[in-house]
C-alpha cells in the first residue's frame, strides 16, 4: 500500500515540551517537507489537543513557524498504552508513517511504520535534517515515485 499519511509525535520530537514550545530546529523546513509530499500530517501525541494547538500557536505567535505548516496539521484522538496507528480515521496503518522519539509508545505489530528520532530538549540538532531523508528514501521504496 502507498504511503498517504505521516504521523508525528509532539514533545521531543517537533518542540521541546508544550509548556515551553522551543522550536527544534529546522522545524519549519521539516513541516513544509511533510505538508508537501504527504496527503495529511497529523498529530500523534499525549498532549490534549487544546494545548498541542496552543504550543503550535505560541510558534506562530513568535515567529518561529508560519501559521500555514501549522493549521493544516491533524489531530489524533487516541487511548491505550500504545499509539495504536488504528486511531488514525481513514488511513490503515500500512498507509502511515510515525515519527517518534519514544519507542516505549509504539505498537510492536507496528514498528515497521515508526521512523525513530532522537529526543530533543534543546541545543543544536541535525535531527528533523536526518529524519526528513528516511522519511523520502520511504517514499520512494514504498510508492516507488
Ligand atoms: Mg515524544
Amino acid at each position: 500500500m502507498a504511503i498517504r499519511v505521516l504521523a508525528l509525535d509532539l514533545e521531543r520530537t517537533l518542540i521541546s515540551d508544550a509548556n515551553n514550545a522551543n522550536p527544534r530546529p529546522g522545524l519549519s523546513e521539516f513541516l513544509a517537507f511533510c505538508l508537501a509530499r504527504f496527503e495529511r500530517v497529523v498529530l500523534f501525541t499525549t498532549v490534549e489537543e487544546a494545548d498541542a494547538r496552543s504550543a503550535l500557536d505560541h510558534l506562530v505567535e513568535c515567529g518561529h513557524v508560519p501559521a500555514e505548516l501549522v493549521d493544516p496539521l491533524g489531530y489524533v484522538p487516541w487511548v491505550g498504552e500504545h499509539k495504536d496507528l488504528a486511531f488514525i480515521v481513514g488511513a490503515a496503518p500500512e498507509e502511515v508513517l510515525f515519527v517518534d522519539d519514544d519507542a516505549g509508545w509504539i505498537r510492536p505489530d507496528q514498528r515497521d511504520r515508526w521512523v525513530a528520532i532522537e529526543p530533543w530538549d534543546g541545543g543544536a540538532d541535525r535531527e528533523l535534517v536526518r529524519v526528513q531523508h528516511v522519511l523520502a528514501e520511504r517514499l520512494a521504496i514504498d510508492n516507488r515515485v
